[in-house]
């Protein structure tokens, strides 16, 4: 079996683990009592954006087979698949999605209309990393681009970027505690507890897929020690599918829309989701009202 085989392999092992740890989450909630109906209807909330996702599959496939194919092309070599390309490849992608992550997180229009869903529930257990927006298949594939340019040999590139999706279903979990020994290298349970938090000091924080050096290596990285609170800043309080789908999108329409001024509305769609414009010059005053 070659090395693009056994990565496969492992891959399809990863994506049957849900089956295992979904029923396990079910079972602990229901030992603590606290499988109740909110609960329940949380969980149906987070795994509601299957249905467009399952829908659109074959347009996905269509448009990353295109994207992806185009830019081999136009690669100036064609790097063979072996042990020693696998290393530095799978470094790549690792570190693309963390680029990806972090601009999901950090523009607002990309944050509202793809990212946004992921983080929108106050639960933290299996069911939320079923929870991504459909807008995300169209995205995220554009941040892997680099990878197919530079000739990596495509197949290799979607397996690898396959592993770093599915490997981050598992660190969903409130079971499993700190690891000391995994946590200053992996993207951990802990690790990943704090990427979703809405305290100050976790927010945009822990980006990385697999490896969580990037996060050490450019100065986001933060360890859980506050017992983390789950969800957005301001609260989406909905287990509608609809709202779960929109809520951020809307947010950031009102505030486009109660801006006075172009430049306020173009950097709302541009800047750091929680940007607000300065406050306009009194003209009584000659100078910005003291809040
Ligand atoms: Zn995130
Ligand atoms: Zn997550």
């Amino acid at each position: 079996m070659n090395v693009l085989d056994q990565l496969n392999q492992l891959n399809l092992h990863l994506e049957n683990l849900i089956l295992i740890l979904l029923p396990l989450e079910l079972f602990r909630r229901w030992r603590k009592g606290q499988l109740n109906r909110p609960c329940v209807q949380e969980m149906l909330a987070s795994v509601s954006p299957l249905i467009p996702t399952l829908l659109l599959d074959g347009a996905y496939t269509a448009y990353m087979t295109l994207a992806f194919m185009a830019c081999y092309q136009l690669a100036p070599i064609h790097i063979p698949t072996t042990l020693f390309t696998v290393i530095p490849a799978f470094l790549l992608v690792d570190l693309l999605s963390y680029i990806e992550h972090r601009f999901a997180h950090e523009v607002r229009l990309y944050w509202a209309m793809a990212h946004s869903v992921h983080h929108s529930s106050p639960q933290y257990d299996q069911t939320i990393g079923l929870r991504i927006s459909f807008v995300d298949g169209f995205t995220a594939p554009i941040f892997y681009l680099p990878a197919f340019l530079i000739g990596f040999d495509p197949l290799l590139i979607v397996s690898l970027i396959t592993f770093v999706l599915v490997y981050q279903q598992w660190i969903h979990t409130e079971t499993v505690g700190r690891l000391p020994w995994l946590d200053p290298w992996l993207n951990t349970p802990s690790n990943h507890r704090v990427h979703h938090g809405v305290q100050t000091q976790y927010l945009d924080k822990n980006f990385g897929a697999v490896l969580i050096i990037w996060d050490r290596l450019f100065g986001t990285y933060e360890r859980e020690e506050e017992t983390v609170i789950y969800g957005l800043t301001h609260p989406i309080q909905s287990v509608n599918p609809w709202v779960v789908h929109t809520f951020e999108a809307s947010r950031l329409w009102q505030d486009i829309q109660q801006a006075t001024r172009w430049q306020d509305r173009i950097q709302y769609l541009f800047r750091h989701p929680g940007w607000q414009p300065a406050p306009a010059i009194d003209p009584q005053l000659g100078r910005q009202p003291a809040n």
